[in-house]
């Protein structure tokens, strides 16, 4: 903040990855006067949101649960509805999320075998498989996947784990966490054979914090009947037996459903689905430029698990990704992701999913460049120009913006 002044003009620039920037109209749509969570007039809205999230998930089989709660809260329901204490669970460590995911089953009781790895790598399929093969007498119950570990930028190949799991024969059920992915990254529940899917609003669903999601397969449901961790608000019989008219067993974040409902109709009746999936992957692939231009790093290292909701910048040796941030933020009101846990002040994050454009990410993106410099780190004060060349290219020829 300019010394003198209490006021920072415009907007401000908020590119962490999750909370996104939430549209105006998604905003003045949960800004209404609460209703009757029992009347009429209710039930037609959850009705409506749990439809509109079937297809989001892009499932027809599932059944769709919603919570008030932040995504860690439906971590925790796939865990408690599925599985009886010191069953086994698989996880792979992709990063800061997998680790506190696999945290919380140790807390609840699970089993974990959690598969080291270097955090610049998604979920190796061939090392799960190896793992299922081993495991002759079923003892692992569930394989669970991030997949798009937002600490790093680097997206995990679910249809690929899946394929893993059918080769092993392996009965586990397979749980993903698509906080940071579902509505920014192609991600299909039925199709890439999913049992639990969990997801949270204020990503890629461009609503503020406060509501997640289960997503829960035939399989899931059948093993939740046999399930023995204790459970109670995050049941899910309840939730599934109300939501069948468009209820809650407890009152529902109302506010919220109505900006879901608004957030819904942008995503699928207006941009589609698969446009926004490319604008996302446009956006990412410019970034990328931008980075590489500056001459740094970007932290995902195979091209096939780039994140197209955010990138991971690697710093320098010896300057520290916290105080470009500072810089940046002082400067030009930007908000940049910061290194989680042993990245710390190593990496920066720059968020590009959400309610965001072509001007918004180049403004991102000159606030980064001018900060670099600002702050000393040696680099090339070329990426604006490498990624408003490619969106230039992409606005010229329509065909290439899924590219
Ligand atoms: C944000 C995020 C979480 C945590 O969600 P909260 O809403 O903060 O509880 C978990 N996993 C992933 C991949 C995330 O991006």
């Amino acid at each position: 903040m300019p010394s003198g002044s209490s006021r920072r003009a415009g907007r401000h620039f908020l590119q962490i990855p999750g909370p996104t920037n939430v549209p105006d109209r998604v905003l003045r749509a949960i800004d209404l006067p609460t209703i009757d969570h029992r009347g009429p007039e209710f039930g037609a809205l959850g009705k409506k949101t749990l439809a509109d999230m079937k297809r989001v998930f892009k499932t027809t089989r599932a059944e769709v649960v919603i919570y008030p709660a932040s995504g860690t809260g439906a971590w925790e329901a796939a865990l408690v509805n599925t599985l009886s204490p010191a069953d086994r669970v698989l996880m792979y460590e992709t990063g800061h999320f997998a680790t506190l995911w696999q945290k919380m089953a140790g807390k609840l009781g699970l089993d974990v075998e959690f598969i080291a790895a270097d955090w610049r790598h998604g979920a190796d399929p061939e090392a799960i498989e190896q793992r299922l093969r081993a495991d002759a007498d079923k003892r692992i119950k569930a394989v669970c996947v991030v997949h798009n570990e937002t600490s790093t930028g680097v997206t995990s190949r679910i249809a690929d784990v899946r394929r893993a799991i059918d080769a092993a024969s392996h009965p586990a059920l397979y749980m993903v966490d698509t906080i940071s992915s579902l509505a920014s990254i192609d991600y299909r529940h039925d199709e890439w054979g999913v049992d639990v899917t969990v997801a949270g609003s204020q990503k890629g669903l461009m609503l503020p914090p406060g509501l997640s999601f289960n997503c829960i397969s035939p399989k899931a449901l059948a093993a939740a009947k046999s399930a023995r961790l204790p459970r109670s608000y995050w049941a899910w019989d309840e939730m599934i037996a109300n939501g069948r008219s468009g209820y809650f067993p407890y009152t529902p974040a109302t506010n919220m459903l109505y900006g879901l409902a608004e957030a819904l109709k942008m995503l699928l009746d207006e941009e589609g689905l698969d446009a926004v999936f490319a604008r996302h992957q446009r956006h990412a692939e410019a970034t990328r430029r931008a980075v590489r231009a500056w001459g740094l790093e970007v932290f995902a290292l195979d091209a096939r698990e780039y994140s197209a909701s955010l990138t991971g910048v690697l710093m320098p040796a010896g300057h520290d990704a916290d105080r470009v941030r500072k810089v940046i933020l002082d400067a030009f009101d930007l908000s940049l992701g910061t290194g989680l846990t042993k990245l710390g002040g190593k990496m920066f994050r720059i968020g590009h999913l959400g309610d965001f454009n072509d001007l918004m990410l180049m403004g991102t993106l000159a606030g980064v460049e001018m900060g670099l410099a600002l702050a000393g780190v040696p680099m090339k004060k070329e990426g604006v120009q490498a990624a408003m060349q490619y969106l230039a290219e992409c606005a010229r020829t329509p065909a290439r913006r899924a590219a």
